[in-house]
């Protein structure tokens, strides 16, 4: 059993400035063998979080727990973890080997022969094999990341820890990289913990994603889930790539005014959104691909082409109304000119509306089958 809980954990740091809360009573259930990340932007408390699990930094309240066992006061070595750093830290006057046996030396009883099997295997099964007499100096970044991972590895951990492993690589060895640890964490069914601030990184390679700001917890849930049913504007925006669209509206009976256009909730919309904001106040958010170019008799809004970008498969037209700028996909073979008017509208089963103070997504609670019927964007 290697599940982790996190109850009401915080950690303050003291600085001349005042106190610090780099991580605000944050409760989490890391289940057995999940491969969960951590994401979120500079800042926001995921490596102390990591840290905190591992063991590397005091907790300033609460308890963390790895496989039932309160681990606050237990030593870093004796947690059952073992962490991939970002710069990799690894021993430049050791070789591979030495830098992969030394954890099992320090903390394990295992014979001299034993290390060197389990060395050499998970040399191999890392594609590191032939470099095991090599200095880190000696190594490229890939190379480098390599021995850290296999490092992790070899010691058989309960629960992996990864802080932005993937960071110092090039954008396309990342990618393999990415798929490598998927298929190892696969393989090994290791509770693994991994913290990034790439949210394509977080979408790709994890069972659930927790969304971290300034310590805080603003969901947690599958990557399908966050982004079909983003909790709040902030995780709405942190996920996706091109980011949602969002404009301020104010809801008057039941229609959503901006100086550019006219949005008018459905039914079964305008009710949970009466229901549960705090304000007339509201943003309307919609995907860059759920906004539809291929308008029928419903109404629309139609918006002058800024720039159109080419991404093989899809292209991206950046428009323009008055003060509102919208990003729209469609697939690469729709081409318009620069300057053209484009007509669109807003299939009101992607429309999310948040309340502008409070941040909060209004209508998670949609019915599942909001029908078209009686929407209209006009502009
Ligand atoms: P992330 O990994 O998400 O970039 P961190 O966990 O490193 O964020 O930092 C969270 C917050 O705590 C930041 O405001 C950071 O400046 C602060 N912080 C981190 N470590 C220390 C420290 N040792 N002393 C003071 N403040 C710290
Ligand atoms: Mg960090």
């Amino acid at each position: 059993m290697s599940d982790i809980t996190i109850d009401n954990v915080r950690k303050e740091y003291d600085s001349d400035a005042g106190t610090i809360r780099a991580v605000d009573d944050v409760s989490l259930d890391i289940h057995d063998g999940e491969f969960l990340t951590i994401v979120g932007p500079s800042g926001s408390g995921k490596s102390t979080l990591l840290r905190m699990i591992a063991g590397l930094e005091d907790i300033s309240g609460g308890e963390i727990r790895i496989g039932g066992t309160v681990v606050n006061n237990i030593a870093p070595q004796n947690r059952g973890v073992a962490m991939v750093f970002q710069n990799y830290a690894l021993y430049p006057h050791m070789s591979v080997r030495q830098n992969m046996s030394y954890g099992l030396k320090l903390t394990t009883d295992l014979g001299g022969e034993e290390i060197s099997q389990r060395v050499e295997d998970t040399a191999e099964m890392m594609g590191i094999g032939d470099l095991l007499d090599k200095k880190p100096n000696n190594l490229s970044g890939g190379q480098q990341q390599r021995v850290a991972t296999g490092r992790a590895i070899v010691r058989q951990p309960d629960v992996f820890l990864f802080d932005e492993p993937l960071s110092n690589l090039d954008a396309k060895l990342r990618l393999h990289m990415r798929t490598e640890l998927q298929r190892i964490q696969e393989e090994l069914e290791t509770t693994s913990v991994y913290v990034t601030h790439d949210q394509t990184e977080a979408m790709t390679m994890s069972d659930r994603i927790v969304i971290l700001s300034d310590g805080n917890i603003q969901q947690v849930g599958t990557p399908a889930e966050v982004y079909a049913e983003p909790a709040n504007r902030f995780v709405a925006n942190f996920i996706g790539s091109p980011s949602m669209n969002f404009f301020e509206t104010q809801l008057v009976d039941g229609v959503l005014h901006n100086d550019e256009f006219e949005y008018e909730l459905p039914q079964e919309l305008a009710s949970i959104v009466e229901a549960n904001r705090t304000s007339d106040n509201l943003i309307l958010g919609i995907r860059p691909e759920h906004v539809s170019v291929d308008v029928g008799d419903g109404d629309s809004v139609t918006a002058t082409l800024e720039v159109l970008e080419h991404e093989g498969s899809d292209n991206y037209l950046y428009l323009s109304k008055g003060d509102t700028e919208w990003t729209v996909r469609v697939d690469g073979h729709t081409r318009f000119d620069s300057g053209t008017e484009v007509e669109f509208a807003l299939p009101p089963e992607y429309v999310h509306v948040f309340d502008a103070a409070t941040g909060e997504n209004l209508v998670l609670d949609r019915p599942a089958s909001a029908e078209s019927d009686g929407h209209s964007a006009t502009a």
